[in-house]
């Protein structure tokens, strides 16, 4: 029973613990306070981990991590604002693409599939431009699995006095987060990536006195924070209902997370699963897209051989029958797949993946040391 269907090895959802998702067996009154008392607990308790309980307000939004990000956006954003967006995959063009629907300015640097941002370029930008009032950067670009330079980015954005929120959403919870030493305006993530929670909410943590500014700036009622925010200081109660067995789940999942060692023990863990993951492919043949100081412990990207006989879609069609879902590739230059090293996952996890990922190069007859020649 407490053996997963299969390991999900994807940015979130991701797999759970048994007793994560026992905690979601209660049924909870949204206006009760037993219920009221778990949101609060989650609030301060991701202040806590974040370093933040004095400078940051924790504000839950219903509904996947996309919608923090949107209603982050839209209540930080007043009419006065631009945004320049660091944009290195699909989670930045996603950014942009919320200021497109929300009619926020803003201007971009994109620096393509898989390379970092570079901090002076962004000094550069916000010199050129004072029209620029906040920068947006994503933490772990997902897409690549890139580990983006956040604290020297927020150094230059703090230098130059603009704000910054960081789409922290894979990263939070496995990479360390100090309000104190790394100045950030928001951060956002959400319950089902590294706390590894069940999907159901997203949450900001959002600079207390620029929240306090900042009612009347959003463009939609279910998702001003500000509205939320003040709402819930003044009732304990979410706005609208909350997604209650989520919420508990989540209050389970935070406990598991300090029981591990916190933000260092899952750090570690996730390390040591990359590591593996990434000897392991190699030994096989695999190449990884990026270079190993751009390697995240979150999810790692590999190119697809070249071999004719490597099908995605076979290839995990035949590892989901051997208990593993792994996650497409989400580049534009090249064919590629990513294996996630987050969730319940840990060594004999990843053996087992290993040795299920040989079984089927040979059943599907790919021969990877064709691919070694080309690219050497
Ligand atoms: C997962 C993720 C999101 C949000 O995705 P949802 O599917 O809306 O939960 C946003 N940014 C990053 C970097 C992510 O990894």
């Amino acid at each position: 029973m407490n053996q997963p269907k299969y390991y999900l090895l994807t940015p979130g959802p991701i797999t759970t613990t048994y007793t994560v998702k026992e905690a979601m067996l209660t049924d909870w009154g949204s206006w009760d306070d037993d219920f009221n008392q778990v949101t609060q607990s989650i609030r301060s308790g991701l202040l806590k981990v974040a370093n933040a309980e004095t400078s940051h307000v924790c504000v839950p939004l219903q509904g996947s991590g996309t919608f923090a990000v949107e209603a982050t956006l839209g209540t930080l954003l007043g009419p006065n604002d631009k945004l320049l967006v660091l944009m290195n995959g699909a989670y930045g063009q996603r950014i942009a693409k919320i200021c497109d629907y929300l009619k926020r300015p803003y201007s971009i640097i994109d620096t393509g599939d898989y390379l970092p941002p570079d901090p002076e370029a962004v000094r550069k930008a916000l010199q050129d431009d004072p029209a620029i009032t906040t920068v947006a950067l994503v933490h772990c670009e997902t897409s690549s699995g890139i580990l983006n330079p956040v604290e020297a980015v927020a150094g230059v954005v703090k230098e130059m006095g603009r704000k910054l929120i960081i789409d922290s959403m894979s990263a939070f919870g496995a990479l360390p987060v100090n309000a104190e030493e790394l100045p950030f305006d928001a951060l956002i993530s959400s319950a089902n990536k590294c706390f590894e929670g069940v999907p159901g909410f997203g949450f900001s943590l959002i600079r207390r006195d620029l929240l306090e500014n900042c009612k009347g700036n959003a463009h939609s009622l279910s998702m001003d924070l500000y509205d939320q925010w003040a709402y819930m200081e003044k009732t304990g109660q979410w706005r609208y209902t909350p997604p209650t067995h989520t919420v508990a789940a989540f209050a389970q999942a935070m406990r598991e997370h300090a029981a591990e060692g916190g933000t260092q023990g899952r750090l570690a863990r996730y390390t040591r699963n990359r590591d593996q993951l990434v000897a392991g492919m190699r030994k096989l043949g695999f190449k990884t897209l990026l270079e190993d100081i751009w390697l995240s412990p979150i999810i790692v990207t590999f190119i697809s051989p070249d071999d004719p006989a490597f099908e995605f879609k076979r290839f995990y069609a035949e590892l989901k029958k051997r208990g593993f879902v792994i996650y497409p590739g989400k580049l534009t230059q090249m064919d590629s797949f990513r294996i996630g090293c987050i969730g319940q996952i840990d060594t004999p996890e990843v053996s087992r993946l290993l040795s299920a990922i040989q079984e089927v190069l040979s059943v599907m007859q790919v021969n990877l040391s064709i691919m070694e020649e080309t690219l050497s």
